[in-house]
C-alpha cells in the first residue's frame, strides 16, 4: 500500500495527523494535541453493525467513527449463531453509551462498557463488546500511524505459525489431505475422521427409526468415535512419519471419563495437542486428566467469563488456552488472557475458525505477533468474495499468516460490497447431535 492508497483506505484526517499535517488545537486542546504530536482529541460519533456473509457465514463487524471525517475503526462481533442479538446490542446499547466518549481511553471504555448492563460475561453482551474494543485499537492504530502490534510491544516473531485442517472419511483420505498440506508447508496439522465425533462411522440410529428428534439430527455414538480416532493416529504416523505436529479436536463429544481414555491411549502417537476435551461445564475434570496422562491439551472456545480460564490457566491444567477472541471480549482481554498465560507457561492457540471475520482474524495475528507465550494459531482460508468484501486480509504462506504493514489492524470493510452478501435466511442453529438413543449431545 502507498502513501496515497493509506491516505484513501484509512482516512485523510488520520493519515494527516500522522504525518503530522495537522494544526495545534486551541486551550485545553493544545495541551492534548501536544502530548500527542499534533493530534486532535475525538470523540466517537457513532457505533453500528455491518452483518456480511461473503462465505455465507454469518460475519458481524463493528464500525466505530468518530469526529474526524474519515477516520474510523473495525472491530470484529462475530456469532453466528446470534447475530441478530448482538446487532442489537451494539445499535440499540453501546451506540448511546458510547457517543461522545474520548477515543482514546480503550481500558477504560472497555471496564465501564463490562458493567454498563451490570450483568455480564455471556456471549452476545461479549461480542458486542469486542467489537467496540477492537475497533478503538485499530483507531488508536490508524492515528499512531502503526500496526497494532506494534502498540502491544512489536514483533516476537517474524510471522504466525498456523495449523491447517485435514481430514475424511476414510483413513487414505485422511493420509493424502494430510500429505497435501504438508507439501503446502504446514509443520502442524490438525486431523478429524470424517465430522467432529465421526457420526459415520456410527451405524445404528435407533432414535431414528423410532420417529424421535428431526430426521436432520446426526447420530454419534462413543465407541465407533474412540476406536475410530486411535485408528486415524496409528495410520498417519505410520505414513506421514514422526515430523509433522498432529493435533485433534474431541470437540466435547464423549463423556469426560472417556475422554480421559482417549487422551491415555493417543500419548504415544506424541499429539501437539488434543483440544476441547471437556464441555466447559465439566472444568473440573482437568486435574483428573493432568494426573493420568501428559497430552498436551487445548482448551477454550467455549469460554465466556474468567471464571472459567483463570483456574485452569493458574493451577497449570492446561497447555494451550485457545478462547474465541471476540467471544471473552476482545482484544483488551485476550492480550489479558496471554499474559496470565505466560506467567504458567501456558501458550496461546486463539480460536480461529471460517465464524470469526478477517478483522477479528488479523487481531489474532497482531496478538499473536506480540506476545512471547505464542503457541500456535488456527488458520483460515478466505475466498475471494470475502478477499473484496474486506481488503487488507491476512494472508497464508507456507504454514505462516501473514498481516500487512498498514497501521490499526490493516483489514478495511467495502460496505456497499458488503451489502450484497446479506445473511442467509436459514438461522444458523447448531445442527443438533444424538446418541444411539436419542439423547443430546452436548457440542
Ligand atoms: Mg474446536
Amino acid at each position: 500500500m502507498d502513501r496515497r492508497d493509506m491516505m484513501k483506505g484509512f482516512g485523510l484526517g488520520a493519515a494527516a495527523g500522522m504525518l503530522g499535517f495537522l494544526k495545534p488545537a486551541r486551550g485545553e486542546d493544545a495541551a492534548y494535541s501536544k502530548a500527542t504530536k499534533g493530534l486532535p482529541p475525538l470523540k466517537i460519533t457513532k457505533v453500528k453493525t455491518i452483518l456480511t456473509a461473503p462465505a455465507g457465514i454469518r460475519l458481524c463487524v463493528v464500525k466505530v467513527e468518530t469526529s474526524e471525517p474519515g477516520l474510523y475503526g473495525l472491530g470484529c462481533a462475530t456469532f453466528n449463531q446470534r447475530p441478530l442479538t448482538v446487532a442489537a446490542a451494539v445499535n440499540e446499547y453501546l451506540d448511546p453509551f458510547a457517543r461522545g466518549r474520548d477515543v482514546d481511553n480503550i481500558e477504560d471504555m472497555w471496564q465501564n462498557a463490562y458493567t454498563s448492563s451490570y450483568w455480564r460475561n455471556g456471549p452476545v453482551l461479549n461480542n458486542a463488546l469486542s467489537g467496540l474494543d477492537q475497533a478503538l485499537w485499530d483507531i488508536k492504530g490508524k492515528r499512531a500511524g502503526m500496526p497494532v502490534y506494534q502498540l502491544l510491544g512489536g514483533k516476537c516473531r517474524f510471522a504466525v505459525d498456523c495449523y491447517t485442517h485435514c481430514g475424511g472419511n476414510d483413513l487414505k483420505q485422511i493420509e493424502d489431505s494430510v500429505k497435501r498440506a504438508m507439501e503446502r508447508g504446514f509443520r502442524h496439522i490438525r486431523i478429524q475422521r470424517g465430522g467432529y465425533g465421526s457420526p459415520h462411522l456410527s451405524k445404528q440410529a435407533d432414535f431414528k427409526d423410532a420417529g424421535f428428534g428431526l430426521p436432520s439430527d446426526s447420530n454419534m455414538a462413543i465407541r465407533p468415535y474412540v476406536k475410530g480416532t486411535i485408528e486415524m493416529f496409528e495410520h498417519v504416523r505410520a505414513t506421514c512419519g514422526d515430523e509433522v505436529e498432529l493435533l485433534h479436536d474431541i470437540h466435547e463429544r464423549i463423556p469426560p471419563i472417556e475422554a480421559i481414555n482417549l487422551c491415555k491411549q493417543l500419548e504415544k502417537y506424541r499429539p501437539f495437542f488434543i483440544e476441547d476435551p471437556f464441555a466447559p461445564e465439566d472444568n473440573g475434570y482437568f486435574k483428573i486428566l493432568r494426573q493420568q496422562t501428559c497430552v498436551p491439551i487445548a482448551m477454550g472456545e467455549l469460554f465466556n467469563s474468567p471464571h472459567e480460564w483463570v483456574g485452569l490457566i493458574s493451577e497449570r491444567l492446561i497447555d494451550f488456552i485457545r478462547v474465541h477472541i471476540s467471544q471473552v471480549g476482545g482484544l483488551s482481554v485476550a492480550r489479558k488472557i496471554a499474559t496470565l498465560g505466560e506467567w504458567f507457561n501456558v501458550r496461546s492457540a486463539w480460536h480461529g475458525p471460517g465464524d470469526v471475520s478477517p478483522v477479528g482474524h488479523a487481531a489474532n495475528a497482531h496478538l499473536d505477533l506480540a506476545i512471547w507465550n505464542f503457541g500456535i494459531q488456527e488458520s483460515v482460508t478466505f475466498n475471494d468474495r470475502t478477499r473484496e468484501v474486506f481488503p487488507g486480509c491476512p494472508t497464508m504462506d507456507k504454514g505462516y499468516m501473514h498481516i500487512n504493514e498498514a497501521p490499526g489492524f490493516g483489514v478495511d470493510l467495502n460496505e456497499e460490497l458488503a451489502a450484497k452478501f446479506p445473511l442467509p435466511e436459514d438461522p444458523g442453529f447448531w445442527r443438533p447431535v444424538r446418541r444411539p438413543d436419542g439423547t443430546a449431545v452436548r457440542p
